[in-house]
C-alpha cells in the first residue's frame, strides 16, 4: 500500500486517514439531508512512489488500495471479463466497441467493489457492524462481503426493491429493514441510525472508500486493454459514485505518471432520474423530483455524489446524456441477443446510450468506446420480461412439435 491522506474535494483541507472517517469535519456540517454531500473526502496517494514500485509486468496493485491487504476479506471480486463485442458495436454504427461485465462480481454487480474496500476497512478499525442504505445491489453487496468476512450488516432498503436483491440480503444473514419511502429515504434513516447507534456506515460517497473501492474497475480496464487508455467510457449514474470511482482510476495512474491521458467519461442517466445530467448541462443543481424508472439502480432523487460526478465529466472532457425506459429495455434486449450478457436495467442505460453518441458528434465510429455493465440481468427478472414475450407452453405430445417445426422456419426467417 502506498501511503495517502484524506482530501477535502470542497474546502481543500488534508487529513490523516485515522482522523477522519466520513466526510470533511468542516463542509460536512453545513450537508442537511435533502441535498448531495458536501465535503466528500478523497484519498490522495504518494504518486511518485507508485510510479516507482508499479511494474506492469508484475502489478501490484495493492499500491493503489486504502486498506492494507492484510485486511482485505476473503470475497473473490473484481477481475471481470473485458472483451470486444462487434456485433454490439455494429448494430449502433461503432467499430470498436468493448464490454466491461461487472456484472459478473459474486453478488452481480459493481458495487462488490466498494463493498470489499469499506468491509476492508472496518476489519482494520475493529467495527463488527456495517450500516447501509442502497436500491438493492450495495445492499445485496454488502450483506454478502459482510457474510465471507464474519460482519453484521445492518441494511435499509426500499420496500420495492425488486425480490432477487431482497432474497439476496435475506440469503446472506443481513438484518433487513425495508423501508416504506424511497431510496432517498432510506439514505437519510441509516446516516439517523449509524449517529445514533454506531456502526460503519457504507453509504455511498458518504464513506470515501466506496469510491476508492469502485475505482479499481478503472485499473482493471487498463490493463485489460493492453495497457491502453480507451476514448470512451459509458457510466450508468445514479448517485454518481461509480462516474467519480472510474475517474479517480484513471487520475490516480495519470498523477502516478503511467499514463498520458483520460478517457472521455460519458455520465448516463434515466430521463426521468437526471439531478446529476441536468447540473452537468446547466450548471445549476436541482432534485430529480419524480426519479421513477425501470432502472431501479440508478433512480435517486438527491444523487449523494452530484458534486465529484460533475467534475469527473468536466475534467475527463466527457459529456452526459439521458436514455428513456423504454430506449433501456430495447438495449436490454439487444446487448442478451447480440453478446450474450444479460444485463439488469440499470446497466442496459449505458448500452442504450451507444446509440446516441454518434448523434453527439462527440464520438467518431473509430473511438475506443467501452460500455460498463454494473449490474446482472437475473437480480430483476420481471423488468426483463417486458421487452419479450412468453410463448404458449405446448401439449406434451408428438403430434405437437409440427407446430414447433413451423415456429421455427417463421422465427429463421425473421431473424
Ligand atoms: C449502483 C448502480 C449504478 C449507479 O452507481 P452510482 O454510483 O449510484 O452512480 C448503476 N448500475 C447498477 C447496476 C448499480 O447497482
Ligand atoms: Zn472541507
Amino acid at each position: 500500500m502506498a501511503a495517502f491522506m484524506y482530501r477535502c474535494s470542497t474546502c481543500g483541507k488534508r487529513f490523516e486517514r485515522d482522523q477522519v472517517r466520513y466526510l470533511c469535519p468542516e463542509c460536512g456540517r453545513s450537508y442537511r439531508p435533502g441535498m448531495p454531500l458536501t465535503g466528500v473526502l478523497t484519498a490522495e496517494f504518494d504518486y511518485g512512489a507508485i510510479g516507482r514500485k508499479f511494474r506492469k509486468k508484475k502489478p501490484d496493485w495493492s499500491l493503489f488500495s486504502a486498506v492494507e491487504p492484510k485486511f482485505h476479506p476473503c470475497y473473490a471480486m473484481g477481475v471481470t471479463p473485458f472483451f470486444l463485442s462487434e456485433a454490439l458495436g455494429h448494430a449502433y454504427g461503432l467499430r470498436d466497441v468493448w464490454v466491461k461485465n461487472d456484472a459478473l462480481n459474486p453478488s452481480g454487480s459493481l458495487k462488490d467493489r466498494a463493498s470489499f474496500l469499506v468491509v476492508a476497512e472496518a476489519k482494520r478499525i475493529g467495527e463488527q457492524t456495517l450500516v447501509a442504505a442502497s436500491t438493492g445491489n450495495a445492499a445485496s453487496s454488502l450483506s454478502a462481503v459482510c457474510a465471507a468476512a464474519g460482519k453484521n450488516a445492518v441494511i435499509f432498503v426500499p420496500q420495492t426493491a425488486p425480490r432477487a436483491k431482497l432474497a439476496q440480503m435475506l440469503l446472506h444473514g443481513a438484518l433487513v429493514v425495508p423501508v416504506k419511502g424511497t431510496y432517498d429515504d432510506a439514505f437519510r434513516l441509516s446516516l439517523e441510525f449509524t449517529a445514533l447507534h454506531g456502526g460503519l456506515n457504507r453509504n455511498t460517497a458518504y464513506h470515501p472508500l466506496t469510491i476508492e473501492g469502485k475505482k479499481t474497475v478503472a485499473l482493471e480496464i487498463w490493463q485489460q486493454n493492453g495497457w491502453r487508455v480507451p476514448s470512451v467510457i459509458l457510466v450508468p449514474t445514479g448517485d454518481g459514485v461509480i462516474l467519480a470511482g472510474v475517474y479517480k482510476g484513471f487520475e490516480d495512474l495519470w498523477r502516478a505518471g503511467l499514463i498520458s491521458r483520460l478517457p472521455r467519461l460519458v455520465c448516463v442517466q434515466a430521463a426521468k432520474s437526471n439531478a446529476i445530467h441536468r447540473y452537468i448541462t446547466t450548471g445549476r443543481y436541482r432534485d430529480a423530483s419524480n426519479p421513477a424508472t425501470i432502472a431501479d439502480s440508478i433512480s435517486v432523487s438527491i444523487p449523494s455524489n452530484a458534486h465529484l460526478a460533475r467534475a469527473a465529466v468536466q475534467r475527463s472532457r466527457g459529456f452526459s446524456l439521458t436514455v428513456t425506459d423504454r430506449e433501456i429495455l430495447e438495449a436490454q434486449h439487444t446487448l442478451a441477443a447480440l453478446s450474450g450478457v444479460f444485463a439488469e436495467p440499470a446497466a442496459s442505460a449505458a448500452v442504450a446510450a451507444l446509440g446516441k453518441l454518434l448523434r453527439t458528434g462527440l464520438v467518431e465510429p473509430d473511438d475506443q468506446v467501452v460500455v460498463l455493465i454494473t449490474g446482472h440481468g437475473l437480480k430483476d427478472v420481471d423488468a426483463a420480461l417486458k421487452s419479450v414475450q412468453m410463448p404458449d407452453a405446448i401439449d406434451a405430445t408428438e403430434a405437437a412439435l409440427e407446430g414447433v417445426a413451423q415456429r421455427l422456419q417463421k422465427w429463421k426467417g425473421n431473424r
